[in-house]
């Protein structure tokens, strides 16, 4: 079976230029070589902290960002290859979701304006009035009364506005989500129910997600599998039950630590990570997480991990698990 979704060694570099030529003196390596695949309807939560490289993933993953090299396949096809006009019309299979809804809608135009030009955009409906017959359909398909078509962004709560950019990107009947960071913004109880929507419409609808959060709570209940991110690489990747039964990378052990558990009486050790993330135009050698490692030993300074498999879709990048190193 081809999964829907195939994404194999991606790497986004950003030039670094300096002085008034303007030479290249290096590069940022955002995204260094990240790898996953997805059936249909399924869902990979991306976790780490800001500036390890998901967002970037996710715009690379739909070319909103060019990546600099490696292969991704929806439905079997090579995308980073198509030309414009071939990527154009793929773009209705493949929407995303932002942060700040809010940043992205118009505040001049009323919501059912703004939905009713993405319809139109992308050739859907053959009229004005049997778009906005959609369009009422959309809002209520996201939690919000169709009469509020003629309604303006800023007179909508936080999570009314994400509830539009969802209906903004379910409009085109997509098969693949990118939701880059789209709860987070949110207080925890809005959050709860945005995550629901995901959750229904993604039953509703088939929905394939690539669900980007900072916090490991976050994805926790609506991901299959979930990839760890530190510095641009997946460090850790692995279904939803092998990553919280079995957190293996130090990284997120401590992530995984700061993730409350439900019941109080269970006493967690609390893994403070040390420092902030590394410069990452000057990661550091070895493996990029040492200088912040509970668990550093010598080689890993100087030696790059490699990534092991330790059950079925369960890998990680640490010298911990690595015979080689390991005693
Ligand atoms: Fe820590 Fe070493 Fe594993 Fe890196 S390779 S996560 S520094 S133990
Ligand atoms: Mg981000």
């Amino acid at each position: 079976m081809t999964a829907l979704l195939e994404i194999r060694d991606l790497k986004t570099y950003f030039p670094i230029n300096s002085g008034i030529l303007k030479r290249n003196v290096g590069f940022i390596k955002a995204v260094d070589g990240v790898s996953f695949s997805l059936e249909a309807g399924e869902t990979l939560g991306i976790v780490g902290e800001s500036g390890c490289g998901k967002s970037t993933t996710g715009r690379s993953i739909l070319r909103l960002i060019e990546p600099t090299s490696g292969s991704v396949k929806y439905k079997g096809v090579e995308i980073t290859t198509l030309s414009r006009t071939e990527m154009r019309k793929l773009r209705k299979s493949m929407q995303i979701v932002f942060q700040d809804p809010y940043a992205s809608l118009n505040p001049r135009l009323t919501i059912g304006y703004i939905l009713e030009e993405a319809l139109s955009t992308h050739g859907i409906g053959s009229n004005t009035k049997e778009r906005n017959d959609m369009v009422k359909d959309l809002l209520q398909k996201v939690g919000l009364n169709s009469r509020l078509v003629d309604r303006y962004p800023h007179e909508f709560s936080g999570g009314q506005r994400q509830r539009i950019g969802i209906a903004r990107a379910i409009a085109v009947n997509p098969s693949v989500i990118v939701a880059d960071e789209s709860v987070s913004a949110l207080d925890v109880s809005i959050q709860a129910q945005i995550l629901n929507l995901f959750a229904d419409l993604q039953d509703e609808l088939g929905l394939t997600y690539v669900f980007i959060a900072h916090d490991l709570s976050v994805v926790k209940h609506i991901s299959d599998k979930i990839g760890v991110m530190y510095l641009g690489r997946m460090v850790e990747y692995a279904t939803n039950e092998q990553l919280f039964n079995n957190p293996a990378h130090p990284y997120t052990q401590a992530l995984m630590s700061a993730v409350p558990v439900p019941n109080p009486t269970i006493k967690k050790e609390r893994i403070i990570l040390s420092g902030d993330v590394p410069n990452p135009s000057n990661p550091p050698s070895g493996c990029a997480f040492h200088t912040r490692c509970h668990a550093c030993m010598d080689v890993c300074k100087t030696v790059r991990p490699n990534e092991i498999e330790l059950a079925p879709g369960h890998i990680v990048s640490c010298h911990l698990y690595d015979p080689a190193y390991s005693t």
